[in-house]
């Protein structure tokens, strides 16, 4: 490990009222829940802070619930609290698909999905499934709340509009009509960094959403538009190949993702058209 510990602190709040008070009053802090996205830091020593705020006692955070129609998942929710859920297995199955092939048991027991949507890698695999189950992300300050539509979160790469006196409580999911998909693409089937992800809601009208194809996650709207209206596959797939920026990098390279992501479309449409 590159960071020496005797150089860091842990602040470890009992409460979510304690530790809103001292992310505002004791900061700059990094919050600190599983982290599996932290600890890659340490070990490469690019961690964005030495003072941490743990957020693992925090019992506010915990949870699966029911709020209504709405599916409220507690930030600190892992990967595992996911796909055991039966609320989130009946309601949104593509996030515990999605979650199913994340890193391996270790990652899954420990990784939550407060920490994927704020670590904003535009691969990250529960992103493109909130984005098309239109998510709402709750955030906590001392002095209040906000609900931020999951599609106004992300502002640029690794930039979101949390401010640094915020943390991410909650996740809300309205109830998801019509049929869900989602596929993952990466060097094998888990444990590995999406090359192209897609999450789509099919009806009234098609949402789709992709990861690792942008800055950000990103729903593709033009391409949604030509679905609802009546358009061709073949139409939908040419605009979603322009629709979408992927760039080369060491895990793939543009013209892949491009082909990939149009592939993706096309499976899901035909996948999603048969009868259930
Ligand atoms: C071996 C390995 C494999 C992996 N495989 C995958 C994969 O297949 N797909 C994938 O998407 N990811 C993968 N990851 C990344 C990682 O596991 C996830 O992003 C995970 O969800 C991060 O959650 P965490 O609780 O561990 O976050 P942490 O590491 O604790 O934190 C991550 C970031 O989020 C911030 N944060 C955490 N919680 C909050 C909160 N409630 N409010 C505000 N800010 C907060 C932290 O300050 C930090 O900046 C992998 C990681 C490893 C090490």
């Amino acid at each position: 490990m590159a960071t020496a510990l005797s150089r860091l602190a842990l602040l470890q709040p009992r409460s979510l009222d304690e530790a809103l008070r001292r992310l505002r009053d004791e900061g700059p802090l990094v919050p600190l829940a599983g982290g599996t996205d932290l600890y890659v830091g340490f070990h490469f020593d690019t961690i964005p802070g030495r003072r941490f705020l743990d957020l693992q006692g925090l019992r506010e955070l915990d949870g699966v619930r029911r709020h209504g129609e709405t599916l409220v998942i507690g930030a600190l929710a892992t990967y595992t609290d996911l796909i055991r859920s039966p609320l989130v297995r009946r309601r949104l199955p593509i996030l515990a698909e999605a979650t199913r092939w994340i890193g391996s048991p270790q990652i899954q027991n420990r990784g939550t999905l407060g920490g994927n949507i704020a670590n904003a890698s535009p691969a990250g695999d529960t992103l493109p499934v909130l984005a098309a189950a239109e998510a709402t992300v709750v955030l906590r300050r001392v002095d209040g709340e906000r609900r931020v539509p999951f599609g106004s979160f992300y502002t640029g790469y690794r930039q979101t509009v949390m401010r640094p006196d915020e943390l991410i409580v909650a996740v809300e999911v309205p109830r998801v009509e019509g049929r869900q998909w989602f596929r993952k693409v990466g060097t094998r089937a888990a444990q590995a960094i999406s090359k192209v992800v897609m999450a789509a809601v099919r009806a009234p009208r098609p949402r789709i959403a992709l990861g690792s194809v942008a800055p950000t996650v990103v729903r593709v709207p033009r391409t949604e538009a030509v679905l609802a209206g009546g358009g061709t596959l073949a139409e939908a797939q040419a605009i979603l190949m322009d629709e979408i920026q992927p760039i080369d990098d060491l895990r793939s390279t543009a013209a892949y993702r491009r082909r990939v992501s149009a592939n993706l479309l096309a499976q899901f449409w035909r996948d999603t058209a048969r009868a259930r």
